[in-house]
C-alpha cells in the first residue's frame, strides 16, 4: 500500500463517546499508524439541535487517555483545519452550489404540512412516500421552476431545502472492504436532504466534501453507516472525485447478543460502557468509565481490539505498538461482536 494513507475518526459531538465508537477511532488510528499514514479527529457538529455541551472536550480527553493521538484535529490543524465543521459552513455552500450547477441537486420547497399529506395519501394506498425520481416531478420544487421563478421564490426568502437529485435506473456497483460487493438500484434510493432549511448541511453531504478536501483514503467507520453508502458513493460521482476505500466496522453488540450495544446500557451491565466517566450537563449524572474504576488504558485497548478483530493466533493481550504491527481490516470479523464483560479476560 502507499504510504499517504489518510484515515478521519469522526464523531458528532451529541453526547459521551461509548466504547464502540472508541473501538472505531482504535481501528481507525491503528490501520494509519500501520501504513505510515496520517489518522485525522473531524469533529462533525452540524447538527445544531443534538449538540451537547463538553462533548467535544470529553471525546479528545477520550482518545487521549487511550493512547490514540491524532496528527490533524481541531486543535492541531492541516491544510484545511481546523476540523469542526460548523466552522466550514461557507465551503459546504460552495459545494453545494456547485451540484445544483451542474443539475445534480436542487431547490424543494415543499411544506411539512404538504409532505405529510403525500405521506398520508400514499398510506392509503398502501405505499410508501419517497422524495425520489418516481415523483419529484410533481412536487413543489425548482426542477420544473423557470430561472425567472426560482429567483423570485429565493427573493422572497421562501423556505426551502436542497435535494441530491438521485439518478433513476443505475445499478450501482460497491465495494466495501470487509463486507465485499454490495449491488444497489438506485430506485430503492430517495433524493436526500443536503442543506435544512435552517441553512445548515447534513451529515452526508458535510461528509464528503470533508473526506474529499482532506484526501482521506479509507473510511472506516460504523456499519450503521452501511445504508449510507449509496448516497455517498452518488455523491462522489456527481462531483466528480475519485471514491475512497470504505471499511464499515460490525457492530458491538449487547451481552445476550440481541441488539447494538448502547450508551444506556451500562447500567444493567454493571460495567462501564464508557473509556472516562461522563457527566451528563443536564441531569448531572454520572455515569461510570473505565479511567475511574481504576483500568489501565493498555486493557482497555487490548480488549477492544479483539472485539471484532483478531490476528489469527491465541495472543490474549497485544500492546499498542503490536497491534499496530499485526491490525489488518481483513481480518476484521463480519459479524457483530457481542461485549459481555463477565466473559472477558481482562488484563
Ligand atoms: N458523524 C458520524 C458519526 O458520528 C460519522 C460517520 C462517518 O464516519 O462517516 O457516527
Amino acid at each position: 500500500m502507499d504510504t499517504n494513507v489518510r484515515v478521519r475518526f469522526a464523531p458528532s459531538p451529541t453526547g459521551p463517546l461509548h466504547i464502540g465508537g472508541v473501538r472505531t477511532a482504535l481501528y481507525n488510528y491503528l490501520f494509519a499508524k500501520k501504513h505510515g499514514g496520517d489518522f485525522l479527529l473531524r469533529i462533525e457538529d452540524t447538527d445544531q439541535n443534538r449538540f451537547v455541551e463538553g462533548a467535544e472536550q470529553y471525546i479528545k480527553e477520550s482518545l487521549d487517555w487511550c493512547g490514540i493521538s491524532y496528527d490533524e484535529g481541531p486543535e492541531k490543524p492541516g491544510d484545511c483545519g481546523p476540523y469542526r465543521q460548523s466552522e466550514r459552513k461557507a465551503i459546504y455552500e460552495e459545494y453545494v452550489d456547485k451540484l445544483i450547477d451542474n443539475g445534480r441537486a436542487y431547490y424543494a420547497f415543499d411544506t411539512e404540512d404538504e409532505l405529510d399529506a403525500k405521506r398520508k395519501e400514499a398510506e392509503k394506498e398502501g405505499t410508501k412516500f419517497s422524495y425520489g425520481p418516481k415523483n419529484r416531478d410533481s412536487l413543489n420544487n425548482s426542477l420544473h421552476l423557470s430561472s425567472e421563478e426560482l429567483k423570485e421564490k429565493l427573493e422572497k426568502k421562501e423556505d426551502y431545502v436542497i435535494r441530491f437529485k438521485t439518478e433513476a435506473h443505475k445499478t450501482l456497483e460497491l465495494h466495501d472492504e470487509i463486507r465485499g460487493y454490495i449491488e444497489v438500484d438506485t430506485e430503492v434510493l430517495d433524493d436526500k436532504i443536503l442543506f435544512k432549511s435552517d441553512g445548515m448541511p447534513t451529515y452526508h453531504l458535510a461528509n464528503i466534501v470533508d473526506d474529499h478536501l482532506m484526501r482521506i483514503t479509507h473510511v472506516i467507520r460504523g456499519e450503521e453507516w452501511l445504508p449510507s453508502l449509496p448516497l455517498h458513493v452518488s455523491l462522489y460521482e456527481a462531483f466528480g472525485w475519485d471514491v475512497p476505500k470504505f471499511a464499515h466496522l460490525p457492530l458491538i453488540l449487547k451481552p445476550s447478543g440481541k441488539g447494538k450495544l448502547s450508551k444506556r446500557d451500562g447500567d444493567q451491565l454493571g460495567f462501564p460502557v464508557f473509556p472516562i466517566e461522563w457527566k451528563d450537563p443536564e441531569t448531572g449524572n454520572v455515569s461510570a468509565g473505565y479511567r475511574e474504576e481504576g483500568y489501565l488504558p493498555e486493557t482497555l485497548t487490548n480488549m477492544l481490539a479483539l472485539l471484532g478483530w483478531n490476528d489469527g493466533t491465541d495472543q490474549e493481550f497485544f500492546s499498542i505498538e503490536e497491534m499496530t504491527q499485526k491490525f489488518e481490516l481483513t481480518r476484521v470479523h463480519k459479524s457483530g461482536a457481542k461485549f459481555d464483560p463477565e466473559k472477558t479476560e481482562w488484563f
